[in-house]
């Protein structure tokens, strides 16, 4: 039995929701996770598990069919996703990321079309920014989309999509005015169907970690869409929805970082305790107490952060510091942490019969994906030398 951290939840129904999936995950994730990932399967079981607990429509609001549940909670439930494993909680990332980007800036026809669809079972969204030339400079993607009539027509190609593959739904982000000065006044997201002509779905990566969902490329030759899929109905405005949307994005990023390390946490611990080497549980040799204590510390600061950072979201206020901090710290020490468990482990760390080889390949994915480390750095700085103007 790990340690009991809803009680950092402020919202009872949250606590609640929170509390029962980890107790899913403790009985239907946990034993299973290692043997999804090696095979590289898409867990479909899990998935239902997590469709049936309502988790899909955790953001959607309540007239669309949703739980309409706070970022708090969302946070708390993507924690305990990441300590069963890590894909889990990025198999939802981008379903709510889209769902959040719909509810807050589509159209009410778009709210209508797509919002009850993303409670159901089947249908999953992903979200295409990525290109082969542009990834942390997301301004620079050279995906078009020309205006012809009634319709778009977009080319281009993209790369990294999370769910490339099982959605329904794609938020794509484009260029309607590649010539536009500043470029993110030329920059168009839209609501792609999967089924679109021309919306051709690319290869699958093989990827180091992050396995069993899918990572893919996509590409549009002529794709043709009716101008209505335009998110919010106008041009030039989806580099600031997608931005938005993104806080999001980086919360439940955070919060895999955490519910990562408590895993690799949880494992040492135990372990620290039932291995004797000099006559002794390694417990109580102090270099892996003081080990331990860091952990925890790293720990509890990433949880309290990433859930500052959901408040802050929740209470409608721009979030983009709180969450580019929580990604920032959450994530590295996500690393640490897992590093931390290897030594506390010795050679059996390196056995794959234990989660810890998992952990440790699933970490460097959270200080790359949804912006580095080096980008939530930027982001954090521009906004905190508003605070000290000269
Ligand atoms: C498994 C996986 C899943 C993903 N899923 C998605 C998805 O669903 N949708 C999607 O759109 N994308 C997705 N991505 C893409 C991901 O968001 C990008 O990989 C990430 O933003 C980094 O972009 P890049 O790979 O092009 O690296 P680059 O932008 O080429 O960065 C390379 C290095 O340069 C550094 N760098 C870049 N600019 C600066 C700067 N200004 N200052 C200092 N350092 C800088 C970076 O920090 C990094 O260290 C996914 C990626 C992976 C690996």
């Amino acid at each position: 039995m790990a340690r009991d951290f809803t009680a950092d939840i402020e919202d009872p129904i949250a606590r609640e929701v929170i509390a029962n999936v980890g107790t899913w995950v403790d009985k239907e994730v946990r034993p299973v996770a290692s043997e999804f990932e090696h095979a590289d399967e898409y867990p479909d079981p899990l998935v239902k598990g997590m469709s049936e607990m309502g988790l899909f429509g955790i953001k959607i609001p309540e007239r669309y069919g949703g739980l309409d549940l706070s970022f708090e909670c969302y946070a708390g439930v993507c924690m305990e996703l990441a300590r069963g494993w890590m894909s889990l909680a990025g198999i939802i990332n981008t379903h709510v990321l889209v769902g959040y980007a719909i509810s807050e800036y589509g159209t009410e026809e778009q709210k209508q079309a797509y919002l009850p669809k993303l409670v159901e079972p089947e249908m999953r969204c992903a979200l295409s920014i990525t290109e082969p030339d542009a990834g942390s400079d997301a301004q620079a993607i050279r995906t078009t989309a020309k205006r012809d009539g009634d319709d778009y027509v977009i080319n281009g190609q993209k790369m990294w999509v999370t769910n490339g593959n099982r959605a329904g739904v794609y938020l794509v982000m484009t260029k309607t005015d590649p010539a536009a000065e500043p470029r993110h006044k030329g920059i168009t997201a839209f609501l792609i169907d999967h089924d679109t002509p021309g919306f051709i779905k690319g290869k699958k990566f093989d990827k180091l970690g992050y396995k069993g969902v899918e990572t893919t490329e996509l590409a549009f030759d002529d794709a043709r869409v009716p101008a209505t899929s335009v998110l919010g109905g106008a041009e030039g405005r989806g580099f600031q929805h997608i931005m938005s949307a993104l806080e999001v994005g980086r919360i439940n990023v955070a919060a895999r970082g955490v519910g990562v390390a408590q895993a690799a946490f949880d494992d040492s611990i135990r372990y620290a305790q039932k291995r004797v080497a000099f006559g002794k549980p390694i417990f109580e040799h102090q270099a892996q107490q003081l080990r331990l204590a860091e952990m925890a510390v790293k720990i509890r600061a990433a949880r309290l952060l990433t859930l500052d950072a959901a408040r802050k979201k929740d209470s409608g206020e721009r979030s983009d510091l709180d969450a580019g901090m929580a990604k920032l710290y959450a994530t590295e020490i996500a690393q640490q942490c897992v590093l931390d468990a290897m030594r506390i482990h010795g050679g059996v760390a390196y056995s794959k019969e234990l989660p810890l080889e998992r952990y440790y390949r699933d970490a460097p994915l959270m200080i790359i994906a949804e912006g580095t480390s080096d980008i939530q750095k930027i982001v954090i700085a521009r906004s905190i030398v508003k605070d000290y103007p000269v």
